[in-house]
């Protein structure tokens, strides 16, 4: 059930054709990732072809935003979520994650520079920020850079950097101040555009993933990696602020990848329980496989309203802290039940074929509780946010 009042009759047909192609498209590559764990770069130039790298970027540099950026983008990444996570994910990071910081804070030059490649799907983008001691804090961030004439050179690593191992370019936050000048690290980072073929920059491995299979998550390493000047992503000093300023519309897409992972394994327990007979009926006989169905459907659908609600928030410019970190926190939560009652309905038939949608999303749910922030941190923000009412 995605049909919703609150969708307009132009959304309700934006979400028809994103599924048509996902069906059609995506669908095929699907198995190209969870089985062969094959870099999904393929369908990112697909997508990107569609228009779908630009939901969120202005049309001067080939996006399609006329102002519902953010709702159209939930819907894109909802569908393309329900046909594979790794598939979304390479997506959302490269064309918000990278897109957004870039299209927000970069110089006219830089935006013109990889802005119109990145929504053609030519060229593919990340962000990194975590290292081995930051993870959900990151003022205690180590990677350091130094100016040296007209060029900054940049020192240290970033752990678990999505699309890490096939980026061309990837926003590197690190400090550009030693604790000694400047102790609050809220005014000591800054943001650099770092290309792959910098000197100093190698990509360290990639992980072996336990989900998100064809996704590459990277560690990256800096040594002596020489980055000109004209790559420093707005201003200096101003890193923190701009990874907080995009927070609320990475988590809305996070947030309704959740609802596309979660509603694939769900359609297909829903039609398994009307096709499996065991004591000479069918399943969906049983109410304790209908009722937890219903639970599934009944909370779907409201992590998909928390959803449009912070997205349609962002678009009217209004402040969307709390209802984005409510969507994702709230989306996360309902993944890691919905999916689990799909496999309980599937029970054998899930567990053993590696291939199936089902698993392949289950296995989605603690990627999505930790990246983009963990869910605890979610709550940490929602409980902030509900005590100032009472300011
Ligand atoms: C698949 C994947 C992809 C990723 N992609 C990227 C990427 O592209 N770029 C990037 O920079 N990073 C990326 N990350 C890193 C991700 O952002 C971090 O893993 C995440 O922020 C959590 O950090 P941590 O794993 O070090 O956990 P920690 O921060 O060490 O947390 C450990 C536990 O403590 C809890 N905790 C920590 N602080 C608090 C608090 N204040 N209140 C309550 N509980 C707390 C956490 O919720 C968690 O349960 C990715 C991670 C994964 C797994």
């Amino acid at each position: 059930m995605t049909r919703s009042l609150f969708y307009t009759d132009k959304e309700n047909k934006l979400r028809e054709e994103v599924r048509a192609f996902a069906k059609e498209k995506l669908e095929p590559l699907r198995e190209k990732c969870t089985l062969d764990r094959e870099f999904p770069r393929e369908a990112l130039r697909l997508m990107a072809k569609e228009g779908y790298c630009g939901c969120i970027h202005d049309p001067k540099y080939g996006g399609n935003n006329e102002g519902t950026g953010t709702v159209n983008e939930s819907i894109v990444a909802e569908e393309i979520a329900y046909v594979n996570g790794a598939i979304e994910m390479t997506r959302l990071v490269s064309a918000t994650l990278f897109g957004m910081p870039l299209a927000t804070f970069g110089s006219e030059e830089q935006k013109e520079k990889y802005l119109p490649k990145l929504i053609k799907g030519e060229i593919i983008g990340a962000i990194a920020m975590t290292e081995d001691q930051v993870g959900s804090d990151l003022t205690r961030m180590q990677a350091f850079a130094r100016k040296e004439g007209d060029e900054w050179v940049l020192n240290g690593h970033k752990r678990f950097i999505t699309n890490g191992g096939h980026a061309d370019v990837i926003s590197v936050f690190c400090r550009t101040k030693t604790v000694e000048e400047e102790k609050n690290a809220r005014k000591a980072i800054t943001g650099f555009l770092v290309e792959k073929g910098f000197p100093g920059f190698k990509v360290a491995f990639e992980y072996p993933l336990a989900g998100m299979e064809g996704g590459s998550v990277a560690r990256l390493e800096f040594n002596d990696c020489r980055i000109p000047e004209d790559q420093l992503l707005g201003e200096e000093c101003k890193g923190f602020q701009q990874l907080m300023a995009e927070l609320n519309t990475e988590r809305v897409g996070m947030a309704a990848a959740c609802v596309g992972h979660s509603q694939r394994a769900y359609d297909d327990a829903l039609l398994y329980s009307t096709q499996r007979e065991q004591f000479k009926q069918k399943i969906r006989n049983f109410e304790w496989v209908s009722f937890r169905l219903a639970d599934c459907a009944t909370k779907l659908q409201a992590a998909r309203l928390l959803t449009i609600e912070a997205a349609k928030t962002i678009d009217a410019h209004q402040d969307a802290t709390l209802i984005a970190s409510m969507a994702f926190a709230y989306g996360t939560e309902m993944e890691t039940e919905v999916t689990t009652s799909a496999l309980y309905t599937l029970a054998g038939e899930a567990i053993t074929a590696n291939s199936s949608a089902v698993m392949s999303a289950h296995r989605m749910a603690p990627v999505m509780w930790v990246v983009g922030g963990t869910t605890d941190i979610q709550k940490f923000i929602i409980s902030r946010e509900i005590y100032k009412s009472l300011k």
